[in-house]
């Protein structure tokens, strides 16, 4: 994905990435960054090319869930992996450190895809899981 105009390599699919803080149970908070009623980014496909590598792989393009478009905040919000209600309390701590790693196209390969993914979830007014229907 990419927020903050850098590329990272996140350690679950985009709608399992969970919060780090800690709740005031003292417990790992489970809620999930994505919020399904407002998604901040949007599925793309992107050159899969690095800044700094001259060499393109094989692969043209990739899929890339892109935050550019989101306020800045909610970009910071992702960063810091917190969910919508720790990322109002900031002296809550985090139990976990945020995994991301920024994205290398020749060492991360075998994550890049190059079509869109097709379970990427919509926001629903039934609520169901809705095909995503792109050309
Ligand atoms: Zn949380």
């Amino acid at each position: 994905m990419q927020l903050l105009y850098v590329r990272y390599l996140a350690a679950r699919p985009v709608d399992e990435i969970q919060c780090v803080a800690q709740t005031r149970r003292r417990q790992h908070c489970t809620s999930a960054l994505l919020a399904p009623d407002s998604p901040s980014g949007v599925w793309r496909l992107v050159p899969a090319t690095a800044a700094s590598s001259q060499l393109a792989p094989s692969a043209a393009v990739m899929a890339l869930y892109d935050l550019s478009g989101a306020p800045y905040t909610e970009q910071l919000r992702w960063r810091a992996q917190r969910c919508l209600q720790h990322a109002a309390i900031s002296t809550a701590a985090d139990l976990a450190v945020a995994d991301w790693e920024p994205f290398d196209p020749l060492r991360h390969h075998e994550h890049i895809h190059t079509r869109l993914p097709a379970r990427a979830r919509r926001p629903d007014p039934t609520g169901r899981a809705r095909e995503e229907a792109r050309p």
